[in-house]
């Protein structure tokens, strides 16, 4: 076993089983990857959503991470991690009222609008704030990435204005009160490999940029192109090629900077940052042949990591996984793999070869870090949070602990009804 994996089997016995362990270099390395690939005028924004563990937002903020927040609570994370509100921005379909006053009174860079009624609002408690609002539109466009599985644009999504809707009366934005307009925000898709499609959709966004503010003389202080890129999880995937994606984006961005050298061009990432940098780490709890298969079970399944089961998608295909905790001449054996649920969609691995599995085995499914538990049915079958650990520069840090029973229970109400008498006496 190599240290990083005696590592994770370490951390994996010491804090509980199912864990999703970190390499904190990997999440840094991956982080410089992409901030290193794109020209020094682009500011990259973490997207919480994709993995919020605080101690994960603050070791991205300390190499200087921005951040994304979807809600009120990944506000306040990204802000105990460290961001200032000049790099936070605020997006999503539907935000509380109580969500935009605390946007608005910690005067964030930009709270990222989703329709005109939204801007009426966020106008309305500018007022009452005595304020003026940094906001960027979010538009949903005429187009959609190439390549990514997730087409966020150029259909009907609760995201946005429509493009075409968004020209004709951006005019009317502008004179909006009490709202400074710093430009405009697309988000187009997800797990995009092919590093020409990131760059044709930048550009069309850099163009529609252009278009609006020619057309409204308008002075705008910022631009979001989204991201979306993505990582391979699958055999017949290949890698972002990060050259390919820096010789295209570099040109591209420097140009758009010296034309609008005031206007602060962001790109948002989470997948690419945290994906490879995690691994769910589950304990085998029984071996069992069923139907002449050989089902492995272990503590951690979908319940945790919904992904790798696969759910919402017609094809399931494996996750890459490892035993790592077999003897040194295992040979490999073809495996099912369950989660704890009693449900037989609880697959983490079809048909998957591992070295052979013995029971209290420790297997990993790699590529993790992103979409993990914040994004599973956690409290199904009341299992709960599993541990979250980051291995960093020779250190383990637990930096959630596993949710216990009282945890679960604690948030439940009892109401006490009377017990029946005794039916037998
Ligand atoms: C989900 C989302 C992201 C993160 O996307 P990745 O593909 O995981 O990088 C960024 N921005 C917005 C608006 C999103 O909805």
């Amino acid at each position: 076993m190599n240290t990083k994996h005696s590592n994770i089997v370490a951390a994996a016995r010491k804090y509980g089983t199912p864990a999703y362990i970190y390499d904190g270099e990997e999440l840094v390395s991956n982080y410089h990857k992409l901030k290193n690939a794109l020209p020094s005028c682009v500011d990259v924004f973490y997207a919480l959503k994709v993995n919020p563990n605080m101690s994960l937002v603050k070791l991205l903020r300390s190499k200087g991470a921005c951040t994304e927040v979807c809600s009120v609570t990944e506000m306040e994370i990204a802000l105990k991690a460290g961001s200032t509100p000049q790099d936070i921005i605020y997006l999503g379909p539907c935000k509380k009222d109580y969500e935009l006053k605390r946007a608005i009174e910690l005067n964030i860079f930009a709270i990222v609008i989703e329709s005109e009624n939204e801007l009426s609002r966020v106008s309305k408690f500018a007022e009452e704030a005595g304020t003026t609002v940094n906001v960027a539109i979010r538009i949903n466009p005429d187009f959609s990435a190439e390549g990514s599985p997730w087409k966020m644009g150029g259909r009907p999504t609760q995201f946005g204005i429509d493009e075409k809707h968004a020209i004709e009366n951006f005019g009317s934005y502008l004179k909006v009160p009490h709202i400074n307009i710093r430009g405009i925000h697309v988000y187009n898709g997800t797990s995009i490999l092919d590093a020409k499609s990131v760059y044709e959709n930048t550009k069309y966004i850099l163009g529609l940029f252009r278009t609006i503010s020619t057309r409204y003389n308008a002075q705008f202080t910022m631009v979001d192109v989204g991201g979306g890129m993505g990582i391979p999880y699958f055999q017949n995937q290949t890698a972002l090629d990060i050259n390919e994606f820096a010789n295209l984006m570099q040109p591209l961005c420097n140009a758009f900077h010296e034309e609008f050298p005031e206007t602060r061009i962001i790109m948002e990432s989470g997948r690419f940052i945290i994906g490879t940098a995690g691994r769910m780490a589950v304990e085998v709890n029984n071996i069992k042949i069923n139907h002449d298969k050989t089902f492995v079970v272990t503590d951690g399944g979908t319940n945790c990591h919904s992904a790798a089961a696969g759910s919402g998608r017609v094809v399931k295909r494996n996750f890459p996984m490892l035993n790592l905790t077999a003897s040194k001449h295992a040979t490999e054996k073809e495996y099912q793999v369950a989660g704890p649920l009693c449900s037989p969609d609880d697959i983490i691995g079809r048909n998957i070869k591992l070295k052979e599995v013995k029971v209290s085995d420790i297997l990993i499914v790699e590529s993790s870090g992103a979409y993990g538990p914040t994004s599973s049915p956690g409290l199904f079958h009341s299992h709960g949070y599993p541990s979250e650990v980051l291995l960093y520069k020779g250190e383990t840090h637990l930096i959630r602990r596993k949710d216990t029973a009282k945890d679960i229970m604690d948030m439940q109400i009892l109401v006490d009804f009377k017990a029946p008498k005794p039916i037998l006496n």
